[in-house]
């Protein structure tokens, strides 16, 4: 008999007198820190990571957003790439096109500048430099390459860097010190939920008050907040789904974070199939994306924004999805709904 992995046992008997065989038994999901790290790294086992270039960025792409204003800008999103991030989360598939080793200084300038050059003269109004992890982890941007970033980014009003709360603390005073008066910085972060169990288990290590410690700091020097918030995490059950993330918007408002960006939890990483078969996860559903929308939008305290990235893969009859899409991209850029929609949809959803 011998065991291999930490989401999967194998059990090898050989029966009296009959062949080997190979039975696979599921291994529950662990209690403690150290050892969750270790079963959703062992799960990711025959996940690809994607072919990278330390060069370019993964993807960029140039969209339209509402701002706070009520104005709609044009700017640009660049998907870095760099090492990948320390942290295990549980729902994480941004290491796939990550490295993993540190990537040689000025790499990052260089990813920029061809995004830069690629744009050309047209005027956008905000970059936004999404990393796969935290912009102020050294490990996946050198500090090194800060003033030089920072130099690209003056042309924009508004800079976005996406961050884990614990990183937030004087080198973002540092970094926004290099910045024009004129340019805003905005910082994004993953709270996920406030269920307090769900957020332990997720692996982020950040609580609902680190969050908020890390908000406070933000706001107390000027820096606006963007909030992630999963929509429909692992180990919660469904039916408490709704009501957790109204309170995780609620929270997230609380904290000063305009806008909230709600995010559909997705598989993909391994980690995520094993909570699935596990019974500790189900995929959401569009209904449920589209009650935390209009939830917030009807609450009137800060923009929200779906997150519309692969949203084919929900389980939506075909003849739906496309108005149903067409109404949230509606939304993320209006804040509004359509005078008769008030009060649908937003019990029906688990
Ligand atoms: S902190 Fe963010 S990037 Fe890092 S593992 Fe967690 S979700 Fe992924």
């Amino acid at each position: 008999m011998a065991a291999s992995g930490f989401g999967w046992r194998r059990l090898f008997f050989v029966p009296r007198g009959g062949l080997p065989v190979i039975v696979n038994i599921m291994v529950a999901y662990p209690s403690g820190p150290s050892e969750r790290s270790r079963w959703i790294l062992a799960a990711r086992e025959g996940i690809e990571r994607l072919t990278v270039d330390s060069q370019r960025p993964s993807a960029w792409m140039i969209e339209q957003e509402r701002q706070a204003d009520g104005q709609r800008q044009d700017g640009v999103t660049v998907f870095l790439v760099n090492r990948e991030c320390p942290w295990r989360c549980a729902m994480c598939d941004l290491w796939r096109s990550t490295t993993t080793a540190p990537i040689p200084m000025g790499d990052i300038v260089r990813q920029l500048d061809w995004v830069l050059t690629n744009v050309g003269e047209r005027p956008l109004s905000w970059i936004k430099l999404y990393n796969a992890g935290s912009f102020f982890d050294a490990g996946a941007i050198p500090i090194e390459d800060h003033a030089a970033i920072a130099e690209r980014c003056s042309r924009f009003d508004r800079v976005i860097l996406e961050c884990h709360p614990s990183l937030i603390g004087p080198r973002v005073l540092q970094f926004r010190g290099l910045l024009p008066a004129r340019t805003k910085l905005e910082i994004a972060m993953g709270l996920e939920t406030v269920h307090p169990e769900a957020l332990e288990k997720l692996n982020k290590r950040i609580t609902p008050q680190s969050f908020r410690s890390a908000a406070e700091f933000l706001r107390s020097h000027d820096c606006d907040l963007r909030t992630f918030l999963l929509v429909r995490p692992p180990f919660i059950r469904a039916e408490e789904c709704l009501r957790w993330l109204r309170l995780s918007i609620d929270f997230a408002l609380d904290c000063g974070s305009n806008p909230v960006v709600l995010i559909p939890t997705r598989i993909g990483n391994g980690a995520m199939e094993q909570l699935l078969a596990l019974g500790e996860f189900s995929l959401p559903g569009l209904d449920l994306l589209e009650a935390g929308v209009q939830y917030c939008v009807e609450l009137g305290r800060g923009r929200v924004f779906a997150d519309l990235w692969d949203l084919e893969r929900f389980l939506t009859p075909a003849d739906e999805f496309g108005q149903r899409r067409a109404r949230l991209e509606a939304i993320n850029l209006t804040q509004q709904l359509a005078p008769d929609e008030a009060g649908i949809r937003t019990g029906t959803v688990g």
